[in-house]
């Protein structure tokens, strides 16, 4: 069974109980659009208590907001099915600018209006295969426009995350933003401070992992959300287009890493700020401020092994290239470099070492801070492929030393 199949069970079975059971949000959008949704979620009149008393197995999710997880058989891949139903429900004010103060359960209009822009707001019957739209979703996906439903000024004013949603769903889908809801972006755009750095982080990621990324970036610099989420990045008019250039040439799978370097290619020593402000992870920090900080370095062919294949050895090897590619780094030296990350094999960039520390122990040296100078020169040495051996790795410390 399907993740839809079981989702349409679940539909099913509420509507013979004799309540209103429907598809809702992005899956609807999504299958309109043909595209595969991620998740169905189901919206229904049954109240978290009813939802829970009619299936065997479910797990209260945010009993606070009526979401009721019902879980089904297992997929062909031997994953548990999962269905999220969520009573209608309007939301309360907006204190935090978060989450609603409190929720009541209400009718699929109410559900619908509280939903953040029209595409995300239609609902579908399965069973009698209809569209049910009270916001012109319909309409506006077939227009390809994003509009928020309701007043965008006071939408946005909610839920100010709702700004960055609306760069990824444009971006994602292809849409135009309608002018009012653009304009109250633009308008609320300062608030987004409000937002804590998880979500913000969140909504970066999707953005930058779609294959219409440019066009997010692009958005992220109308709306004005560089200033306010990335304020180090150089948003003069030429810097700014070569960054979006670099952006769009990138690989339709490049990774997050490899987009957010290029978005903050112009940085500079701003990184550290980006780093402290923004919440990402520390394998993602690791790999982009790597990524950055050879990004500044220029190739040439000629280059010493022993500078240029302590790069080649780093796992994000390619990822640098191809970002230097995007750039507009001379190809020729590139092909050059990519050429020897596929032809040579991986341990050549990064060969066990002739001398180590207990090696210089073992031939009498005291350990001290020459030590790491040393051992450096040594293994550049064998980089370049001057030194070959053991023998004559010992023979050029003893030289080094006398020459001391
Ligand atoms: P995705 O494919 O990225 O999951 P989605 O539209 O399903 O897209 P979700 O974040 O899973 O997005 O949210 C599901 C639905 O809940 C949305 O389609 C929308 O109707 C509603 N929704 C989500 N976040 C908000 C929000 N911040 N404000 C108002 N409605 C929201
Ligand atoms: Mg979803």
């Amino acid at each position: 069974m399907t993740e839809r199949e079981f989702a349409i069970e679940v539909v099913s079975k509420l509507q013979r109980e004799g309540h209103q059971a429907l598809f809702a949000g992005g899956c609807v959008r999504d299958e309109l659009l043909s595209l595969t949704p991620a998740d169905h979620d189901v919206a229904t009149s049954a109240t978290p208590d009813q939802v829970k008393a009619l299936f065997r197995r479910t797990h209260s999710f945010g009993a606070s907001f009526g979401v009721v997880e019902v879980l089904g058989p297992k997929d062909a891949q031997g994953e548990w099915l999962k269905v999220q139903v969520a009573t209608f429900r309007s939301d309360g004010t907006y204190t935090d600018g978060r989450r609603p103060d409190s929720v009541t359960f209400s009718s699929p209009e109410e559900d619908a209006a509280r939903r953040d822009f029209t595409i995300n707001g239609m609902f579908y019957d399965p069973l009698a295969h209809r569209v049910i739209d009270f916001v012109g979703g319909e309409a506006d996906l077939r227009a390809k426009v994003l509009r928020a439903i309701g007043d965008p000024r006071q939408r946005f004013a909610e839920d100010k995350l709702r700004i960055l949603r609306a760069v990824r769903m444009a971006a994602r889908f292809e849409l135009t933003i309608d002018p009012a809801t653009l304009a109250a972006a633009r308008v609320m755009v300062r608030e987004i401070k409000a937002v804590s750095a998880e979500r913000i982080a969140e909504e970066l990621r999707k953005i930058l992992t779609n294959k219409h990324r440019e066009r997010g970036v692009r958005l992220l610099g109308e709306v004005g959300l560089v200033e306010h989420i990335l304020p180090e990045v150089d948003r003069s008019p030429a810097e700014w287009e070569r960054t979006c250039e670099a952006v769009e040439r990138l690989p339709v799978h490049a990774s997050f890493e490899l987009a957010f370097t290029a978005l903050i290619r112009t940085a500079g020593p701003g990184i550290g700020a980006i780093r402290r402000r923004l919440r990402l992870s520390n394998d993602e920090w690791g790999r982009i401020s790597w990524l950055f900080m050879q990004n500044e370095r220029n190739f040439s062919r000629d280059e010493l092994r022993s500078s240029l294949y302590p790069l080649l050895a780093h796992p994000a090897a390619h990822e640098l290239l191809t970002l230097h590619r995007a750039q507009g780094t001379a190809p020729d030296v590139l092909e050059y470099l990519e050429g020897l990350l596929r032809d040579l094999p991986p341990e050549t960039f990064n060969p066990p070492r002739l001398l180590t520390g207990d090696d210089l122990k073992a031939m009498g040296l005291k350990p001290g801070s020459h030590f790491k100078r040393l051992i450096d020169t040594v293994r550049d040495l064998q980089l370049d492929g001057v030194l070959t051996t053991r023998a004559e790795a010992e023979d050029k410390v003893r030289q080094l030393l006398n020459g001391l």
